[in-house]
């Protein structure tokens, strides 16, 4: 369950200290997707959430690594000309480690930024890279979602009893 905790936690994508996380030598963003750049029923995204992937990208490589289907993912990616992993089964590592190899990137090169504990975070965590929790910028969620919000709503429970992690509360 530890690996279920983030690093850092942050309001929405817009929020992470990037300046900072170049400064402790992060070189890639992996973003995901559904609820983190976009509502899961949202096909164009905002030309705000276009231009600061753009921005980010002259001092990032930038990445989409999804649960989702190829011609969503890729769509996004496109518009933001960059790379993406599609149907990549986080908590999985395997599609952080293809990326990986393929820009030839240091674990700890590399920071996640995710709206789900039990497939971003814990992805994130498995695969060594820096972990950075949103909050989810819709309250819909995929069908195949919930039943990961259930498990994360017990582990958050016990975060919270830890004094760990309490939703709202952002930190790091
Ligand atoms: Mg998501």
């Amino acid at each position: 369950m530890k690996k279920c905790l983030p690093k850092m936690y942050k309001k929405n994508i817009f929020e992470v200290p990037y300046q900072k996380l170049k400064k402790e030598g992060i070189k890639c963003i992996a973003f995901d997707l559904d609820n983190t750049i976009a509502l899961i029923d949202q096909e164009k995204v905002e030309q705000t959430t276009i231009d600061f992937i753009k921005k980010l990208k002259e001092d990032f490589r930038v990445l989409i690594i999804s649960n989702n289907y190829k011609p969503r993912v890729s769509s996004y990616a496109e518009l933001f000309d960059c790379d993406y992993v599609s149907c990549a089964l986080k908590p999985s590592t395997s599609g952080f480690k293809r990326m990986r190899k393929k820009y030839n990137l240091k674990k700890e090169e590399i920071a996640i930024v995710g709206d789900q504990l039990v497939t971003d975070i814990l992805g994130g965590s498995r695969a060594g890279a820096f972990t950075i929790l949103v909050d989810p910028l819709g309250i819909k969620d995929l069908k195949i979602t919930s039943i990961n919000r259930f498990i994360e709503r017990r582990i958050l429970k016990s975060f919270k009893k830890k004094d760990l992690l309490i939703k709202g509360v952002y930190y790091g």
